[in-house]
């Protein structure tokens, strides 16, 4: 025998959601949530390099082995495989998002294409809504006119001002993209373009003030910002997340732009996390994956037409977002049934036991599923954020119960 034969892998146990049966499930009455959100990948490439990109710098390298644009063989099939859905399921009305890489790389025509396939083949009983992710550094006067005429809504992504954008979110020869992109927001802030307007979205960076970042980002007059926490999971803990349960960087982070904005004498935009933060205190569901315990009806498609469950799902390991189903060979009713889809629709019954115990898993919901990861048991943990996101509920449901003491009080 050759002595340099490679000792084989050991196999790792396999952890939660994998091992849920899914047939017991329906069996005892569950039934999932139909995709109503379609993530299409039309482009795996980007013109920056921001040194955060879940995409491009995190544990699932996928991106190096799929086709660059989506061939518009497969948005058709995305499309029939779409309307398909939205009929099975009496849906009126379903949601694209054309995502990348940077969507705008596969050019306006393309895009065009794109959206008026998926609307063709939904019409007339399904309406269909479009938007795009971008960086924003092609937007130009051409590019939203015909988004314009497509009614596609544009969310852009930016980190603050110039210095703070520009710390990551940069071309790959280091140039800073927060020019480029201040352009193009003017632009999309113009009176004829402002209807397309989706919104900007911002990486945390603790090294960012957080009230001047708000302020950065309001000079922009978006109708809503999102801020997303740096994706990072138990086992790969994102920047400044330390073991110590007492410090609440994120939390203190944002706290200081909740009490900035819900303090102001008028609401001057939409800060997504926080808005929803309070309508689960004042309990309504929440509308988005970052909190609160509402099924999930997102599925993603990448250019090679792979149906795939989330993209932050990156972070956690090669092939992690995967479900080994295609638009080709299956329907997006046979997606519905794979574990990882199923464990984003259980709601409560997907937290651990710690969640379970906790008086505020409600409105936390444990935060972003990517985050609960760690290896060994899964999924089936706290958010890796579990002490800033307790202490951020905390701090707004103190605010609103003092809001609603003083107007008993007249
Ligand atoms: S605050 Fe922590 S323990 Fe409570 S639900 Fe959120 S992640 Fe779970």
């Amino acid at each position: 025998m050759s002595a340099d034969i490679a000792e084989p892998e050991p196999q790792r146990p396999p952890e939660w959601p994998a091992t849920l049966d899914v047939d017991a499930l329906v069996e005892g009455g569950w039934r999932p949530r139909p995709f109503q959100q379609f993530l299409l990948k039309v482009h795996s490439r980007c013109n920056l390099a921001c040194d955060y990109c879940y995409v491009y710098t995190m544990a699932d390298q996928s991106w190096r082995s799929r086709p660059m644009v989506m061939p518009m063989s497969l948005v058709a099939v995305a499309a029939r495989r779409i309307a398909e859905h939205a009929r099975a399921h009496g849906l009126t009305s379903v949601r694209i998002i054309l995502h990348g890489g940077e969507p705008l790389l596969a050019g306006g025509r393309y895009l065009s294409e794109a959206v008026n396939a998926v609307r063709a083949v939904c019409a007339p009983d399904v309406r269909v809504e479009a938007a795009v992710q971008t960086n924003g550094v092609l937007l130009d006067e051409d590019v939203l006119r015909l988004f314009g005429e497509l009614d596609l809504r544009v969310g852009v992504s930016l980190d603050g001002g110039r210095r703070d954008n520009d710390r990551h979110r940069r071309y790959a020869d280091g140039r800073g993209s927060h020019d480029a992109v201040a352009g193009a927001l003017r632009l999309l802030m113009s009176p004829a373009h402002r209807r397309l307007y989706g919104g900007l979205l911002c990486t945390i960076d603790l090294d960012n003030d957080p009230v001047e970042t708000y302020e950065e980002l309001l000079a922009f007059e978006p109708p809503v910002i999102g801020f997303l926490l740096p994706h990072g999971t138990w086992s790969s803990p994102p920047p400044g997340r330390t073991a110590d349960r007492t410090r609440t960087p994120y939390a203190d982070w944002l706290i200081q732009i909740f009490d900035r904005w819900y303090g102001a004498p008028r609401q001057e935009t939409d800060v997504r996390l926080l808005r929803e933060i309070i309508y689960l205190l004042l309990g309504r569901e929440s509308a988005s994956e970052a909190v609160g315990l509402t099924p999930s009806s997102l599925v993603v498609v990448e250019t090679d037409g792979g149906i795939e469950q989330l993209d932050a799902l990156k972070v956690v390991e090669q092939g992690a977002p995967a479900t080994g189903m295609n638009i080709v060979d299956h329907s997006f009713d046979a997606v519905l049934r794979h574990p990882g889809i199923v464990a984003r629709q259980l709601g409560r019954a997907a937290l651990s036991e710690t969640c379970q115990s906790c008086d505020l898993a409600r409105v936390c919901g444990a935060g972003l599923y990517p985050h609960r990861y760690r290896e060994g048991s899964g999924y089936l943990n706290p958010s890796v954020y579990c002490p800033d996101l307790y202490r951020l509920i905390q701090h707004i449901r103190t605010r609103l119960q003092l809001d609603l003491q003083r107007r008993r009080q007249g």
